[in-house]
């Protein structure tokens, strides 16, 4: 379905974007890679799927080297015509006691650096008539937690530039969405599992039920391959004019 389209996905070399990496590349993309920690396992469990795949090491809150990713990606495969804005980071503290350069990195890398790539990617999906702009917030892009201000502030505002990017392209072959996932257990959540089961006194299996039970009804962690099938289908021709919408996909919390 894919075949002979790029996506680029922020932060895919581990957890929910190279999960999303790897279902895109299985409806035939090609794959550029981001993100820290190990590219090489990443490009070679995408490379098994039969289709190009590069990586490019910028960091998500530095505007210089998103602009030399996007440059790279369009020069390497000659488009981007998939944008999948995942890279994010998290850090829980209450909000008088939140260090200030936490703050800025989570509304550098979880929001503006959204604002840097869709700037730089959407003239050449207009201009080649075909464009998906993807941009991974979360549940708390609709509601909130204690302790996690800075998160939610880049999640709500995510959604909302979403929504903005929408409208200014909702005439256009191009589409803009968001999925708002609830827990998925990947190594930003596995932190959090980490901390409840020291502060529970709980070992992991035990800690990671109690966070489920405080928010997520289904009791089930949403998969990465769930979200990289949303995407294929945010992809697909059925969701041409599906524009400005934020999916949770959250076993229920959003519900309650
Ligand atoms: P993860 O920690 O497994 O992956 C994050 C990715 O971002 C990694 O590849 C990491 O190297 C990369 N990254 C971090 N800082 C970067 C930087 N400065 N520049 C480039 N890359 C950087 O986390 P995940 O859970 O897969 O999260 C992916 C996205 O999904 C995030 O935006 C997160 O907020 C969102 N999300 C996660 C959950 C969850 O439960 N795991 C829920 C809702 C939303």
């Amino acid at each position: 379905m894919l075949k002979a389209k790029t996506a680029l996905v922020t932060g895919s070399t581990s957890g929910i974007g190279l999960g999303i990496a790897k279902c895109l590349a299985q409806q035939g993309a090609n794959i550029m890679l981001n993100g820290f920690g190990d590219s090489e396992a990443a490009l070679a469990e995408v490379r098994t799927l039969g289709t190009r795949v590069s990586y490019h090491g910028a960091d998500m809150s530095k505007p210089a080297e998103i602009e030399a990713m996007v440059r790279a990606a369009e020069a390497e495969f000659g488009a981007v015509d998939i944008l999948v804005n995942n890279a994010g980071i998290q850090h829980v503290a209450a909000v008088e006691d939140f260090p200030t350069e936490k703050w800025d990195a989570i509304l550098a890398i979880n929001l503006s650096s959204a604002f840097h790539t869709t700037r730089l990617a959407l003239p050449g999906m207009k201009q080649r008539g075909w464009g998906r702009i993807i941009n991974l917030a979360s549940v708390h892009g609709l509601v909130a937690s204690a302790q996690k201000s800075a998160y939610v502030a880049a999640k709500h505002g995510l959604v909302g530039f979403t929504k903005s990017v929408a409208l200014e392209t909702a005439t256009t072959p191009v589409t803009v969405n968001a999925i708002c996932p609830g827990w998925v257990l990947t190594p930003l959540v596995e932190k959090q599992v980490q901390a409840r089961a020291q502060a529970d006194g709980v070992d992991f299996e035990e800690a990671k039920r109690r966070l489920l039970g405080d928010k997520q009804p289904s009791m089930q962690f949403t998969t990465a391959e769930q979200l990289g099938e949303l995407a294929v289908f945010l992809c697909s021709r059925a969701a041409d004019n599906i524009r400005g919408v934020a999916f949770n996909v959250d076993g229920g919390w959003a519900a309650q």
